[in-house]
């Protein structure tokens, strides 16, 4: 792939959007260079913003006759560099900011339609005003939107009652690499027509295509929301007392969130706002959320006889439970900022791994047991989605550390963190996706019929290779 493009087919990709929609200055493409975690800086002459599911074609269309990669962007959220275009190219980035609709809400068939573009919390809010819900839930919502969410197949707070992107996702419209449209937005639950193409491009990291809209699952708004902040010894009493509560409450427990005395310190240390609800210190904590849909007395009943057999079974020491809607939004507030409260404290090595559920305990033993010797004085911040398996598993600095050199080490703490986490049947990537940050991991840990599946896959939808080239899967070899 050629480092530059003339200046001449840089026009002929500006005249499709037409030139206000065109940026070429080094401040308009700035913020679009680099990605969240600052780990990756790309290069790019042009970032374009269609109006039109056709003006997004007629790109594909111009760059697969030149051959010119282009990179999907939507928010710019992703945290594993997929959306950042490469270093030393000239990739053209094609961002969907424009294409922001709700294109239809039909509350009765509980779908809702989007354009690629639409930022999450509207597309949220959207679902609200006719009395439904919309359950993905990030961090981020305020500013990623559904084609990033698709194509990193999003997990968020609310997998373990409704599913990640994948399970709420009907049907999708794409743009392939050649500029042909594939209207698949169809509406249906039950649609057993041949292979899933649909179910390629989410999670495919915009290797594939790109997302325009989708038909989006809605459900109920919960009548009963019950969420409780509790205090306890260990990391087997949190899998024990998550164990009861999904037995106890069934589809109604919606979130189950653990995360250890040191995150709880720095939140409350480094974010306006959060304060520990709780007065004693514990080593762990869990963030219970129980919804129901028929009434509020059963998410309240549910979750006191949760955190009453907790007590009386000896995993709970303490609780609280949210009085008001603020209280449950400050608890969610304290998990959530857990990753940002790591930033004042020096370098952050990141982990997001899934495990069994059942193996929880077992993979966190093992893994600070490696961590420490290997770094001793690193600071483990794990926490995550306890319900799902997955574990945000970051390693902060030793305090007065050189964050350079802590860095440094970021591949290294990868291989322990990741080895044991293979050893137990588990994933390096739950829900934030591969990008340029595991590609080359990936292919070092998959068997190489899987690998290979994936190179064909990527050749058939892009035989050109101009779709976000070098992300998830390399064709270099
Ligand atoms: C504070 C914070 C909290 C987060 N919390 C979570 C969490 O709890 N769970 C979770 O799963 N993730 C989380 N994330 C990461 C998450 O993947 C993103 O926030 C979000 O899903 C990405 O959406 P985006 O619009 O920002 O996509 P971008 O970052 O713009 O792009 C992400 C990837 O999708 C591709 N892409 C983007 N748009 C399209 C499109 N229209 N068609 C094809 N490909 C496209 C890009 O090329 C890139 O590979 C978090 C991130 C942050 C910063």
């Amino acid at each position: 792939m050629s480092s530059a493009i003339s200046t001449d087919l840089l026009d002929r990709f500006a005249a499709i959007v037409g030139d206000k929609y065109a940026l070429r200055s080094e401040a308009d493409l700035a913020p679009h260079l680099i990605e969240n975690r600052g780990l990756y800086h790309g290069s790019s002459p042009l970032l374009l913003k269609p109006g039109s599911v056709e003006e997004v074609s007629g790109i594909m269309k111009l760059a697969s006759e030149t051959g010119t990669a282009i990179v999907p962007q939507t928010g710019n959220t992703g945290l594993v560099g997929g959306q950042t275009p490469r270093a030393g190219q000239s990739d053209i980035i094609l961002s969907l900011e424009r294409m922001n609709r709700v294109r239809d809400v039909d509350p009765v068939a509980n779908v809702l339609v989007a354009d690629g573009g639409a930022i999450l919390a509207d597309v949220q809010k959207a679902a609200e005003a006719h009395g439904r819900l919309f359950p993905l839930s990030l961090g981020s919502e305020g500013s990623c939107r559904i084609g990033g969410n698709l194509s990193t197949n999003a997990g968020g707070t609310a997998v373990l009652a409704y599913g990640n992107m994948r399970q709420l996702c009907l049907g999708l419209e794409v743009v392939l690499p050649t500029g042909e449209i594939w209207d698949g937005l169809r509406r249906l639950k039950k649609d057993n027509t041949g292979y899933d193409l649909r179910d390629l491009f989410i999670g495919a990291e915009g290797t594939l295509g790109i997302i325009t809209g989708a038909v989006l699952k809605l459900y109920p708004q919960p009548l009963g929301h019950q969420v409780a902040f509790a205090g306890l010894h260990s990391v087997e009493d949190a899998l024990a007392l998550f164990n009861l509560a999904a037995s106890f409450c069934g589809t109604s427990l919606t979130g189950f969130e653990l995360m250890p005395r040191f995150g709880v310190e720095i939140t409350t240390r480094h974010i306006d706002g959060v304060r520990d609800p709780l007065e004693a210190a514990y080593p762990w904590y869990v963030l219970v959320d129980i919804s129901t849909s028929d009434s509020a007395e059963t998410a309240e009943r549910m979750m006191n006889g949760v955190l009453e057999q907790g007590f009386e079974a000896g995993l709970v020491q303490d609780a609280a439970i949210a009085a008001s809607v603020a209280q449950q939004k400050a608890i969610w507030h304290m998990r959530e900022s857990m990753s940002d409260a790591q930033k004042p404290e020096g370098g952050s090595i990141k982990h997001d791994v899934s495990v069994p559920v059942s193996k929880i305990p077992h993979f966190m033993a093992e893994a600070e047991k490696a961590v420490m010797a290997a770094m001793p004085g690193a600071r483990i911040c794990a926490f995550g989605h306890m319900g799902d398996g997955n574990i945000h598993y970051n390693i902060s600095q030793p305090v007065g550390a050189d964050k350079t050199a802590f860095i440094a080490r970021w591949r290294e703490m990868n291989h322990i963190v990741h080895g044991l986490v293979l050893a137990h049947g588990g994933s390096i990537s739950a829900e934030h996706g591969i990008g340029q940050l595991k590609r080359d991991e990936l292919a070092a840990i998959r068997p190489a019929i899987e690998i290979e599946l994936m190179r064909r896959i990527k050749r058939a939808f892009d035989p050109a290779n101009i779709m976000n080239p070098g992300k998830v899967v390399s064709l270099d070899v």
